[in-house]
This record gives C-alpha cells, structure tokens and sequence, in this order.
C-alpha cells in the first residue's frame, strides 16, 4: 500500500510547490458574512447572488408555512420509482408557468444536469459545437457522449458560424448540438444570445444548448435569466440552470420541449439511476422562485455595483473581461494571486484566488463575485483596498 501511496503524496506535493493545492476551509456564516480562524470577513466568494441563502427570516417564514407531515427529508428513491412527490410537480408547474409553458425537468444538481443531457441526446450522429470555456461539467457530459465535438473560440461567434458551414451540410450529421453558457463563470462575461439565436435559425439542423447557471435570478425583469433579458426565451431549445447559486437552493432544472422531457425521462442515466432530492428541497427552491420573480430592485442594485467594480478594476489597467456580478481581476501567476487574496482577506474581504486547473495556466485571477446585500460603502471601501498594492 505505501509504495502505492507514494505516487500521490508526490502529485499533492508538485500542486503545492505550483501554488495549485486545494483545500477545505472550515468556516462560520451569518449574513453577509463569514468567519474563518476567528477572522471575520464580508463573503465576496459565494454564489447566493441575491442574498437570499444567508437570510434567516426566509428561512424561518418557509418552515413556519410548511407542516411537519410536509418536511420530507428524503425521497427514498428516484422519481421513476417512488420519489415523484407533490413538490416536484409544483415545482416543475411553477418553472413551466414562469417560462411561458414550456416543459420544465428538474435534476438533483446542475452538475448531474449536464453530465446527463448531452449522453441522453447526443449520439453518433450528432456533431456538438461548444464554446472553449464551458463549465466542467458540460465537458463532462460531452466525453460520456458519443457524439463527436468540436470547440470554438471562447464568444466567437463568428467562428461558430464557420464551423456550422463546414459540417451543417456533412451527412453524417443529422442535428448539432451547440453548447454554452449565457454569463461565464471565470470570466464574467456572456454570449450575445439574441445573436445566437439568429445564427440558429439559419440552420435547421442546430439545436441550443445555454446553461443559465449564473444568470437564473440575476437577469432580465422577474429574474428569469439571460434569455428573458434579450427576449430569446422560446428559442433556446435547451435552457438550463441550476438553483444553488441565486436560487439559495440545490438543483438544476431545464426548460425544453416535452418531448425532450419524456426522452431525458427515459434516457438520461443521473435522473434514472439516482435518488430524487428531498420533498423538502422542492418545496424550499419553489418557495425562493417564486419570491425571485419580483425582487428587481434587487437585480438592479446587483448591476450597478457590478458595473462600479468593473469600472475600478479597468481603471487600474487590469484585464477585466466581465460584463456582470462575476468580476474578475486576472493577475496571472498563481502564488502571486494567491499572496494577493491573502491581503485582501487581511483587510476583511473574502475574496478567493482561482487557479489552474480551473483557468488556463497563467491566467490565475481574484474572483470576486458580488451579491445585491452589498453597499456602496464598502464596495468603496474594496475597490480603495483592491488598487492598494
Ligand atoms: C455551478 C455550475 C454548475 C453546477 O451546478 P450545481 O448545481 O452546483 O451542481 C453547472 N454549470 C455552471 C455553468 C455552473 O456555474
């Protein structure tokens, strides 16, 4: 076994010498903020965009509405056996009324999501056309796939175009699937998804595929995402997102057609082969859905520090590539970038350093993601921090 062993305990220690090891932080959250090693911070490193996962009285307002004989905590087994409880009907009703009736499926994570639709729907004779930046998880979902893929420059669109005019006509094809997501989870920045959709109807073998991840909640007027902020909503063939990030919740969900649902029913391995989320998770994500849709002073506010903060970081002369709540500041080198959120961290901002793996090697950033509970103060007060070197 030791001489066994010996093979990783090597790995971790080249990670560590590149600055690239990972680690679990034991910490304490209450509201906007979080206390690791007795260190107090405000938490510019989750996802709960709108607040909502870090307040108690939402908490306490859904338990005090749900009964007792409604607090499942667990289903006992997949949807197709026994797990279909109520909760899941209402949910899906719920989403399936938010977006214009179509048919809305939902998954126990958005990871379980993408690693299950492109191997559901994608086979030998489909060509997947995915941005070079998608989230790990919808690449994934395309190597458990059988289809054969092709990357295109990271929101390059027009080379997405060029792509579709050496393959649409190619007759081992008979649909493309082309892959990406609305806001970018590294980067901040986000596809022209109107644009997308115009490219799309130019050729009738392509279907769309957005994960919404980072937008559901965040964008357009009831929060409903990208794709109801530039009023594509029915023209995405495959609109997902996922509801531990804004949401407050876990999950992932996907607006389709119903016949893509009845087939993901049948066909899609993480939804048939696993356990269904607690009852009581449903009626929870239900319960925050159905208050996202009105909170647009919320979104707007969002905005507004968010373009403040892309303003500072450009300002000083660092790349900035993101048009949203995820701002980036790209410093490059990993140690270096580490020593950085360490300072910042000092001075009481949770702020966390991502590193290759997850970005291309020298592209090590500070991820600093912005929530709607954050005030101008002490976003002054970061900014001021940020520029001090
Ligand atoms: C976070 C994220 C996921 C994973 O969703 P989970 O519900 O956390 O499993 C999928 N896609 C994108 C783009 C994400 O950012």
């Amino acid at each position: 076994m030791k001489h066994l062993l010996e093979h990783y305990s090597e790995q971790l220690d080249q990670l560590k010498q590149q600055g690239n090891l990972r680690q679990f932080t034991a910490n304490v959250q209450q509201d906007r903020y979080i206390t690791i090693h007795n260190h107090k911070m405000l938490n510019l490193a989750s996802n709960d965009y709108l607040g909502l996962a870090s307040n108690v009285h939402l908490r306490e307002q859904f338990f005090d509405e749900t009964p007792n004989a409604h607090r499942w905590m667990s289903s006992a087994s997949s949807r197709l056996l026994t797990g279909n409880f109520p909760e899941y009907e209402q949910l899906e009703a719920s989403l399936s009324q938010a977006f214009h009736g179509r048919a809305a499926l939902v998954f126990n994570s958005g990871y379980h999501m993408n690693i299950g639709i492109l191997p559901a729907l994608a086979d030998s004779k489909t060509l997947i056309l995915a941005d070079k930046l998608i989230h790990a998880s919808m690449i994934d979902g395309i190597r458990l796939s059988t289809a054969k893929y092709v990357r295109y420059r990271h929101n390059d669109l027009a080379h997405l175009v060029q792509l579709l005019h050496k393959y649409h006509d190619d007759e081992a094809f008979e649909r493309i699937i082309v892959v990406t997501e609305s806001i970018f989870s590294m980067d901040g920045d986000e596809t022209d998804l109107a644009e997308l959709v115009r490219i799309k109807k130019q050729f009738r073998k392509v279907m769309l595929y957005v994960d919404e991840a980072h937008a559901i909640g965040v964008r357009g007027e009831q929060g409903l995402g990208c794709a109801q902020q530039y009023q594509v909503m029915d023209n995405i063939d495959l609109l997902a997102g996922t509801f531990g990030k804004a949401i407050a919740s876990v999950g992932g969900y996907l607006i389709c057609h119903p016949i893509i649902r009845n087939y993901l029913i049948n066909a899609m391995r993480p939804l048939i082969f696993s356990t269904a989320q607690p009852p009581i998770c449903m009626a929870w994500t239900d319960f925050i859905f159905k208050k996202v849709l009105n909170l647009k002073a919320e979104r707007q506010h969002l905005q507004q520090i968010s373009q403040s903060l892309q303003q500072a970081v450009q300002a000083r002369g660092f790349d900035c590539p993101s048009s949203s709540h995820i701002v980036p500041v790209i410093i490059g080198e990993s140690n270096q970038t580490v020593e950085k959120a360490h300072a910042l961290q000092k001075a009481g901002f949770y702020i966390m350093p991502v590193r290759p793996p997850t970005v291309p090697k020298h592209s090590s950033r500070l991820r600093i993601s912005l929530t709607s509970n954050i005030g101008q103060e002490e976003l002054h007060t970061l900014i001021k921090q940020l520029m001090a070197d």
